[in-house]
């Protein structure tokens, strides 16, 4: 069944080459066209000076939700939601929207070396794991999976950038 496009929308600035990179790989995963919309703002109402992080809840509902698309929006700063310190990404599952923040996924964020390869892959994985909510998966109790849910980066990087056979064939099914 066709799944309909992927829109990729940057908020704020995010840095081109990474939206280069990261369409094809979600073409090939989902088996959909990838393509970027028009940039948003990031909205300084939904930062909290006190956090020093924007609430993610606010800026998933920018987002538009067009029939039969996904929307995937990319945040290059650190998102909360409230009650949890801070989320990588989030997704609205009945609008087929997401969100990744991509301030927590780069080894420099905790005072290391930067790992640029090592960050597009973690970027990867939670656009794919976000997008799967999108297509109707739920977490998935195989910790390879990368439907299975990341508490910390060590969960990300263990994880594969791909679905278990469960997950793709109830992908497959939508
Ligand atoms: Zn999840
Ligand atoms: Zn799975």
């Amino acid at each position: 069944m066709e799944l309909g496009p992927i829109t990729l929308i940057p908020i704020g600035k995010v840095e081109s080459a990474l939206l280069e990179a990261l369409c094809p790989a979600l073409e090939q995963t989902f088996d959909a066209e990838c393509r970027r919309g028009m940039p948003l703002a990031l909205p300084e109402k939904a930062y909290d000076p006190r956090r020093r992080q924007y609430n993610a809840e606010e800026i998933l509902r920018l987002l538009p939700a067009p029939v039969r698309r996904r929307v995937l929006g990319i945040v290059d700063a650190d998102l909360y939601v409230p009650r949890l310190n801070f989320v990588f990404g989030l997704a609205d599952i009945v609008e087929r929207r997401a969100l990744i923040a991509l301030a927590r996924l780069r080894q420099e964020f905790y005072g290391l070396p930067a790992e640029p390869a090592l960050f597009l892959q973690r970027m990867i994985k939670e656009a794919v794991h976000e997008l799967g909510h999108t297509y109707g998966l739920g977490h998935c109790t195989d910790p390879l999976c990368v439907m299975a849910f990341s508490n910390t980066l060590g969960d990300t990087d263990r994880k594969a950038a791909a679905f278990c056979e469960h997950c793709r064939r109830r992908l497959k099914g939508k």
